[in-house]
């Protein structure tokens, strides 16, 4: 396959040549032929969204998840330029947690697309707050204290596939887990914490690695210097994830975290909920018994209030966003959104850049300064397009 455009981060014409599931090389000037793309197409390493709870009204965090649903929910992820995500389930009873994520590592089994997409897999919660306001939308009853032979049990129905866990460091016991799991290979990363200033640097010395969409999952009112959330942000070892849909973070509390962290240490999350990709309107039993509404903006929130209960917007829209709102240009947008994360997880040897031997897993789009959302061209993962606008 012969992929003519721009790569992203250069203006030059280029030629990508994939084989296999491989790029096989990337020519640059005048560009030939090429069955995919344009001159005016924009070629990216594959936006790889560390945070998606399922799509178009699948949610991974049900006890009931098939294999034949999540097969099905990639085609909302892949239409909107995301071929590569960490699937993530929530808080939950232990037998539902064990269910969804066997189904997901079936998934995985069963088939080759859904393998390379699936970088890792998201555990956040249950060991998260039980307060109102850290715990978000998570079910109180569900919540508890980190118990690392449970965890176990996660990820051997996994499959061995838990790369990320969030959890709520001031959870008793907290500290010794974070170590276990960081010695297992298993990033942890904070959120849905209310943690003291002092238990988040505990937490970093334990080996903390990331925190889940930095400023959202706290409370609405904080002292305004001593809190968990500068503490996060001045900690150099942790990567943000942050959440660019404008609803979750304005725009400057986007632009001051992303210079924070000197972009370098930002993943761009969607966070979206199952419901992504539906059409506006109120949906029921999202969140246990809430009744949630999307709005035409993309907003999710519990029906009849002004809370925050999830996203709907894709990388696709996160991207240009970005863009707006902070002084990214394009190309740091697409790396906190491909590379960042790529090297999170450890996997930028093969995945994030488009270089010769690298995975062929890319996101094809045309986009203008000022224009909104990216207009999708192609979605390739590991040589395969599995979408093409
Ligand atoms: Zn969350």
């Amino acid at each position: 396959m012969i992929i003519r455009g721009k790569i992203v981060g250069t203006a030059d014409p280029a030629t990508v040549t994939v084989e296999g599931k491989q790029i096989a090389s990337v020519e640059t000037g005048a560009a030939k032929g090429g069955e995919l793309g344009g001159d005016d197409v924009w070629i990216s390493p594959g936006i790889f969204d560390v945070q998606v709870n399922g799509a178009g009204g699948v949610s991974y965090n049900s006890a009931e998840l098939t294999v034949d649903e999540v097969l099905k929910s990639c085609e909302w992820p892949y239409k909107a330029g995301t071929p590569l995500l960490c699937p993530t389930i929530t808080t939950s009873p232990v037998d539902q947690a064990l269910a969804a994520l066997t189904a997901l590592s079936q998934a995985c089994e069963e088939s080759a697309t859904v393998r390379a997409s699936f970088v890792g897999f998201h555990v956040e919660g249950p060991y998260i707050a039980s307060e109102d306001g850290p715990r978000g939308a998570h079910p109180l009853e569900h919540t508890r204290d980190p118990d690392w032979e449970e965890f176990c049990r996660y990820q051997d129905a996994a499959g061995g596939r838990i790369k990320i866990f969030t959890l709520a460091p001031e959870r008793e016991g907290a500290l010794a887990f974070i170590e276990k799991a960081t010695a297992s290979g298993v990033i942890i990363s904070l959120g849905h914490t209310g943690a003291t200033r002092q238990r988040v640097r505990e937490a970093v010395e334990a080996g903390a690695k990331m925190s889940t969409h930095l400023g959202n999952g706290a409370h609405a009112t904080l002292p305004r210097h001593d809190n968990y959330i500068w503490e996060q942000l001045a900690a150099d070892e942790l990567w943000a994830g942050l959440i660019p849909d404008g609803h979750h973070l304005p725009g400057p509390v986007l632009k001051s975290f992303c210079r924070g962290k000197q972009k370098e240490r930002v993943c761009l999350v969607s966070d979206v909920a199952s419901i992504a990709g539906l059409p506006a309107g109120v949906y029921d039993r999202v969140y246990g018994e809430d009744r949630v509404e999307i709005h035409e903006n993309g907003k999710i929130s519990l029906a009849g209030t002004p809370y925050l209960a999830g996203a709907s917007l894709f990388l696709d829209k996160g991207i240009p966003n970005t863009v707006a709102f902070t002084d990214a240009s394009l190309e740091d947008a697409v790396e906190m959104a491909s590379i960042n994360p790529a090297k999170l997880l450890g996997v930028d040897d093969r995945l994030g850049i488009v270089e010769p031997g690298k995975e062929a897993s890319l996101t094809l789009f045309r986009w203008e300064e000022g224009q909104d959302v990216l207009d999708i061209v192609a979605t390739i993962v590991a040589g395969e397009v599995v979408h093409q606008g």
